[in-house]
């Protein structure tokens, strides 16, 4: 279907100034921020927030500083829950609030509303703006009349608060606003707009990969916002390849689940006629009992991937290069539902080594440095400004927003890997969280991240991939242990039973001193030698669990597009610990103890 000329993706002139854009407030980030700053207090200076804190209209850096403390989201609940119930007084901006963006709540526990005004979209929507002009520089080759991204979406039914006000995820509100998500989603999307809206998660997707498929010639990138929501979409290619065969073969939809018939009808405006040799390739190739590189066989375009794959969700990097045959995979951007924050502006990069430019003009950023709080918590260090952050160097991201979120602990811990002009760019270390900590030996994500990445590895040459994991500090025995849940996709096949597969359960033993070896020295002695923590324990589930947990969390009121697994659980989170070992199908437990000194 390709046509015969080649035209290029051409920039056209916005891109020619978003691109120049780029290259201002890079090399002007020092005056800019100050700018930022001046700007978001000026607007606010009538606020309650900041009058109750005695900063009365000063748009001084200082005084700010002095009087502004640092806060996480649960010292603002009590303003945005005002905000919510229909006090439109100016709490915390001065602007009207005109929605809530609301967060996943898998990053850092319960769902989080994040009040918003009407301009906030075209702040938002220029960081898109800035992507897309890079992203069609750095990949030229693109036909720009013929090609099409696949970026599949999961989105979210709106609700409004008690007093009315609209609640929303970030991308679904995007994509629904006059500016669309067409920059979003680098260009010409496969699938039409009105399909990724639909909310009905099953009748969205299966259309969205009808969608795909049908035009499976033309897609030159898939996508999804994060992997994970990636890997839910090849899952369901695996579960129901065989109804969008039937249906790209009679070129009409047979399924009878899909009864939405305005979706329908968005469909059959792309599946325009019956597709028999199409429908025999998507056979063979799923016919074929491996998964392996399943999206260049269908896709066989396809220059790259474009899913955010770093930080905890690095860990999917195996099964992505599993299913794509080791296609690039390019993690766009860093953002939170609060600010977008960070651009990959160098995407032909080994994705573990992904790092984000902090775009100077979202907000106004500081850096509290790692490792300078007392043992009471207090922080004994002062925070640094954008441009004195130093190589090398981890930092805790505070925000201070338009929309006014002020001095706001993100949560998230970056690296500075370099600089754009002034402006630094960040590896996404983890987030702050210790996960798990029996004995004050505070394991970390990322700790806990290395120390499955090693176990992969242990998995390798048997043929195993993890494809997701999360974690308990079991406390019901004297003394405590770690629980780590796996599940595991064995040479391309689910694992479903005991008996299945082939794995002698010694090396799971190994891969849980494997584990056990790669965490903190003090959790080491605290097992090795003083034996105040008992052996590791790895219960493998069974091939799906997490896709039921997933689903289990959207139930609650997370969005599908934002998900991410949570690394570890508590006691509080019972249901899901339910489910977990419901689908348990055995489990192992270091057999040595973990060496000492090793760090
Ligand atoms: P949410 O507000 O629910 O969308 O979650 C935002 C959080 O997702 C951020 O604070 C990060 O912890 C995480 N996140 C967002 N972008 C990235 C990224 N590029 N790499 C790693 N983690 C990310």
């Amino acid at each position: 279907m390709s046509s015969n000329v080649e035209h290029k993706w051409l920039l056209d002139e916005k891109d020619y100034e978003a691109l120049q854009q780029i290259q201002d407030i890079t090399s002007n980030a020092d005056e800019i921020q100050p700018l930022i700053l001046t700007e978001i207090l000026s607007t606010n200076a009538n606020v309650e927030y900041l009058q109750q804190h005695g900063l009365d209209g000063s748009t001084d850096s200082s005084t700010f500083k002095k009087l502004i403390p640092l806060v996480s989201y649960e010292q603002l609940q009590p303003y945005i829950t005002r905000i919510a119930e229909g006090d439109d007084s100016p709490i915390l901006c001065s602007n009207p609030i005109t929605g809530f963006f609301v967060s996943s709540g898998t990053s850092g526990g319960e769902p989080k509303l994040v009040p918003i005004y009407e301009q906030e979209f075209e702040r938002r929507l220029s960081f898109f703006n800035y992507l897309m002009a890079r992203t069609k520089q750095l990949f030229p080759n693109i036909n720009c009349y013929n090609d099409k991204a696949m970026n599949f979406h999961f989105a979210k039914p709106d609700h409004k608060t008690k007093a009315g006000i609209l609640v929303s995820s970030v991308f679904t509100r995007l994509l629904k606003t006059s500016l669309n998500l067409k920059s979003i989603a680098t260009g010409n999307n496969a699938i039409p707009d009105d399909i990724l809206l639909c909310t009905d998660t099953y009748q969205s997707l299966y259309c969205q990969l009808l969608c795909g498929l049908y035009q499976n010639d033309l897609v030159f990138q898939v996508g999804s916002i994060f992997a994970s929501g990636l890997l839910h979409v090849f899952k369901f290619l695996e579960n129901h390849w065989a109804d969008l065969v039937s249906d790209i073969r009679t070129g009409s939809i047979n399924n009878p689940k899909i009864t939405d018939l305005s979706l329908r009808e968005s469909v059959m405006k792309i599946l325009v006629k019956p597709n028999p040799q199409l429908a025999d390739l998507i056979e063979t190739e799923c016919s074929k009992g491996t998964w392996k590189g399943i999206v260049r066989r269908l896709w066989p375009n396809t220059k790259y991937i474009k899913a955010i794959a770093t930080g905890s969700l690095s860990q999917y990097i195996p099964l992505l290069n599993y299913y794509t045959n080791n296609l690039p995979i390019f993690s766009d951007h860093y953002g939170s539902t609060e600010c977008l924050l960070g651009l990959n502006l160098d995407p032909i990069c080994d994705p573990n080594e992904t790092s984000y430019t902090l775009i100077p003009t979202m907000a106004y950023f500081e850096f509290l440095p790692m490792d300078t709080t007392n043992i009471n918590g207090e922080v004994t260090q002062e925070l640094v400004d954008l441009v004195d952050v130093k190589l090398g160097q981890e930092y805790e991201l505070v925000i201070t927003t338009f929309a006014g979120l002020y001095r706001y602990c993100i949560g998230d811990i970056l690296r500075v890997t370099g600089f754009t002009n002034k402006a630094p760019k960040f590896s996404f270390v983890r987030r702050k969280n210790v996960i798990l900590n029996l004995e004050y030996e505070k394991t970390n994500e990322s700790d806990l991240r290395l120390g499955v990445e090693k176990a992969g590895g242990v998995l390798k040459p048997f043929g195993a991939t993890i494809v997701d994991y999360t974690s308990y500090a079991d406390t019901s025995t004297i003394p405590g242990h770690y629980v780590l849940y796996w599940e595991l996709l064995i040479d391309g096949n689910d694992h479903n039973t005991q008996t299945n597969h082939f794995i002698p359960s010694s090396v799971y033993n190994d891969c849980c001193l494997a584990i056990e070896d790669s965490l903190s020295t003090f959790y080491r002695i605290k097992r090795s030698q003083e034996k105040t923590i008992n052996p590791l324990e790895i219960r493998v589930v069974k091939s799906g669990t997490f896709e039921k947990l997933m689903q289990l969390a959207i139930n609650g009121g997370a969005s599908m597009n934002q998900y991410k697994t949570p690394r570890s659980l508590n006691s509080n989170q019972i249901h899901f610990i339910q489910l977990l070992e419901s689908n348990v199908i055995s489990s192992y437990f270091s057999q040595k103890n973990p060496r000492v000194g090793l760090h």
